[in-house]
C-alpha cells in the first residue's frame, strides 16, 4: 500500500514505525473541590509553569550548542518565555478564581492565547501549535500523566506523529531517528523546517498514515512524497539504490559546482546566523548566497545596534576569506514581522510594507545596517556582496545601490521577488551590480498564492512556466549587461529545477547546505545543452501539471 504526503528533501529511509504517545485528554470542566483554595491552586500552576519554562530553556541551551539542532534554540527560548508570560498567568488565575481545576484553568488560559495567535494567521498561526504543546506539558505535570513527546526506543525507528512541536524535534535522538512522518503539517511547519535543516528524511501532511500500526515496516521516500507500507523485495532494492545514489553524490563534496562540460555554477549556502557557516563549509559551499539577517533579530523589540550587527557580520565573513558572501538587508514583514520595523494591523501584510519598503521608512535602521556591513567588510577578507529584499523596479534598485556605494560597499544588488522587477529587468541590469532571485516570493506573487497557506500550497512551485519566464527575463537581462544573476529561493535546492535554472542562464545557486550534494551531482551529470533543453521544455509548461498534481 502507498500513502502520499509532502516530502521534505529527497532522502529515502527504510524502517519500522514508532508512534508518538497520544495527546492528553481535555481536562474536565467540573469545578475543583472547594477544599482547594485559589492561592494554593495558583501557586501549583505557577510552580509547574516555571518548571516547564526552565526545561524548555535548558533544551534551548543544549540545542544552541548542538550542531544538529541549533535552529531549534531560538524557538525553544521563545516558548520558554511564553510559559511564564504574565498575561497568560493572569488568564489562568481568572479561570482559577472562577473555581476551575488547575489543569482546566491551564487548558483554558493557553487556549485563549492559541486562539489569538491563530487569528493572526500565517506564521503566527503556526506558532499556536507550539504554544499548545507548552500547555500540554504543564497539564501532564499537574495531573501526573506521562509527558507527551518522543517515545524512547533502543532500536532505530521511523517516527509517526500527528505533528511535531519544536521541543519534540529538538529532543529527537538522531542516532535512532531514520525518518519522520507527520499526519498534519505543511511544508512550512516546524517539522518540515527543522527536518530540512537537520537532514532528516521526512514526509508531512500524510493523513492516511494515521492508521499505521506500531512496528509496521515502511519505505519513506521524500523525493516522491510516498510511504510504502510492507514493501516488496524489489521495492526495498530500489530504496537501497536510491541511498547509494546519495552516497555517490557525497563523493563530489568539496568540488566546485560545474556542468558535465565544465561551466562553473557557484554553489552557495543560505544561512540565518553566523554559526550556520559550519554546515555551509561541511557541505562544500563555495560561499554564502543568502544571509537572512532578520532571523537574528526575530525576538528583539528594539533595533539592533551597529556594534552588535558588525560583530555578527564579521563573524560570518571571517569564515570565508576570499570567498563570496551575500548578505541581505533586514527583510521584515508578512510572515517575518520584526517588532521594531513592521507596522501592526495591516489587513494584507504580504502586500504591505515589507523588505526595502519598510527600511525606506526607517532610514536610521537602514543606515545603521549599511554602516555595520561596511565596518565588518573592512575587518575581514571575504568578498562581501550586499542586497536589498523586495525591490520592485530600477528606481528602487538605484536608490539602494546608491546608498550602498556611498558607504564604500563594492557589490550592491537587489533581490528579484516581485514580478514587476522581472518586467523591468533590462533597466535594473543597468543600475544594479547583481540580482539574486528569491523564487519563494516570486512564485507567491506571480501566482497570487500565499506561501504560508496549505490550501494554495499546490501553486508553490517554480516549475510554473510563468515563474520560469520571469526568471528568464532576468537572466537574459543579466547576460546581456554582464550582470551576475543567482537564485537563492527553494527552487535552487531542487536538483532538477536547479538544472533548468542553469539552462535559463543563471550563474549561481544558493540553498540550504544539505541540498548541495544532490544539486552538485545533478549538474555534474548534464551538459549546458541538456540544461537548456530541459529549460525550454519547462518554459512551455511541460512539467508544471505533473509538479502540481
Ligand atoms: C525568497 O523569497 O525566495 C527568499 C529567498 O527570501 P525568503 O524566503 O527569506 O523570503
Ligand atoms: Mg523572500
Amino acid at each position: 500500500m502507498n500513502i502520499s504526503g509532502t516530502g521534505i528533501g529527497r532522502g529515502v529511509a527504510v524502517g519500522n514505525i514508532l508512534r508518538m504517545a497520544p495527546a492528553l485528554e481535555v481536562p474536565s470542566d467540573q469545578l475543583r473541590p472547594s477544599t482547594i483554595e485559589f492561592e494554593s491552586a495558583s501557586s501549583d500552576v505557577r510552580r509547574v509553569l516555571q518548571e516547564v519554562s526552565a526545561d524548555l530553556q535548558k533544551r534551548a541551551d543544549q540545542a544552541q550548542h548542538s550542531k544538529e539542532s541549533s535552529d531549534a534554540a531560538p524557538i525553544l527560548a521563545a516558548l520558554s518565555q511564553m510559559a511564564t508570560d504574565p498575561a497568560l498567568g493572569q488568564s489562568i488565575d481568572t479561570a482559577l478564581q472562577g473555581g476551575k481545576s488547575p489543569e482546566r484553568a491551564v487548558y483554558e488560559g493557553f487556549n485563549e492565547f492559541e486562539d489569538k495567535l491563530r487569528a493572526l494567521g500565517g506564521y503566527m498561526a503556526e506558532r499556536a501549535n507550539d504554544l499548545h504543546d507548552v500547555g500540554q506539558r504543564a497539564i501532564a505535570l499537574l495531573t501526573n500523566s506521562p509527558m507527551p513527546g518522543i517515545p524512547q526506543s533502543d532500536t532505530p525507528f521511523i517516527l509517526l506523529a500527528d505533528d511535531l512541536s519544536p521541543a519534540d524535534t529538538a529532543a529527537l535522538d538522531m542516532n535512532k531517528t531514520l525518518g519522520i512522518i507527520t499526519i498534519q503539517g505543511s511544508p512550512t511547519s516546524h517539522t518540515a523546517i527543522l527536518a530540512r535543516s537537520r537532514g532528516i528524511v521526512a514526509i508531512v501532511g500524510a493523513e492516511q498514515a494515521a492508521n499505521l500500526a506500531n512496528g509496521s515496516r515502511v519505505i519513506v521516500n521524500a523525493a516522491t512524497g510516498t510511504i510504502t507500507v510492507d514493501p516488496s523485495d524489489e521495492e526495498l532494492q530500489q530504496a537501497e539504490l536510491h541511498k547509494q545514489h546519495a552516497a555517490h553524490a557525497r563523493l563530489l563534496r568539496g568540488k566546485p559546482g560545474s556542468t558535465k562540460d565544465g561551466r562553473h555554477i557557484a554553489l552557495l549556502a543560505n544561512v540565518a546566523k553566523p554559526e550556520d557557516a559550519d554546515a555551509a563549509l561541511e557541505y562544500g559551499a563555495e560561499g554564502i548566497g543568502l544571509f537572512r539577517t532578520e532571523f537574528m533579530f526575530m525576538a528583539s523589540s528594539t533595533a539592533p545596534s551597529v556594534e552588535d550587527q558588525t560583530k555578527a557580520y564579521a563573524k560570518l565573513l571571517a569564515r570565508f576569506p576570499g570567498k563570496k558572501v551575500v548578505i541581505r538587508m533586514l527583510d521584515a514583514g508578512a510572515d517575518k514581522p520584526l517588532d521594531f520595523l513592521t507596522p501592526e494591523n495591516e489587513p494584507n501584510p504580504a502586500l504591505g510594507l515589507r523588505g526595502l519598503r519598510t527600511l525606506r521608512t526607517h532610514r536610521q535602521i537602514l543606515d545603521d545596517q549599511l554602516e555595520a556591513l561596511a565596518r565588518a567588510d573592512a575587518q575581514t577578507d571575504a568578498d562581501l556582496w550586499v542586497m536589498a529584499p523586495m525591490v520592485a523596479d530600477e528606481h528602487e534598485a538605484e536608490y539602494f545601490v546608491t546608498l550602498g556605494k556611498a558607504r564604500g560597499l563594492k557589490q550592491v544588488g537587489v533581490m528579484a521577488e516581485v514580478p514587476s522587477i522581472a518586467l523591468m529587468a533590462q533597466e535594473v541590469a543597468q543600475v544594479s551590480d547583481f540580482v539574486s532571485i528569491g523564487t519563494n516570493d516570486l512564485t507567491q506573487y506571480t501566482l497570487a498564492a500565499d506561501r504560508t497557506l496549505a490550501s494554495v500550497g499546490s501553486y508553490q512551485t517554480a516549475w510554473h512556466p510563468a515563474v520560469l519566464r520571469a526568471i528568464k527575463l532576468i537572466a537574459d537581462a543579466g547576460n546581456t549587461h554582464g550582470m551576475p544573476v543567482g537564485v537563492c529561493g527553494e527552487a535552487a535546492a531542487d536538483p532538477d529545477l536547479a538544472l533548468a535554472l542553469v539552462g535559463l542562464g543563471v550563474n549561481s545557486l544558493s540553498m540550504t547546505p544539505l541540498a548541495l550534494d544532490d544539486v552538485r551531482a545533478n549538474l555534474a551529470g548534464h551538459t549546458v545543452q541538456e540544461a537548456q533543453d530541459l529549460a525550454n521544455r519547462a518554459l512551455s509548461g511541460e512539467f508544471y501539471p505533473t509538479a502540481r498534481h
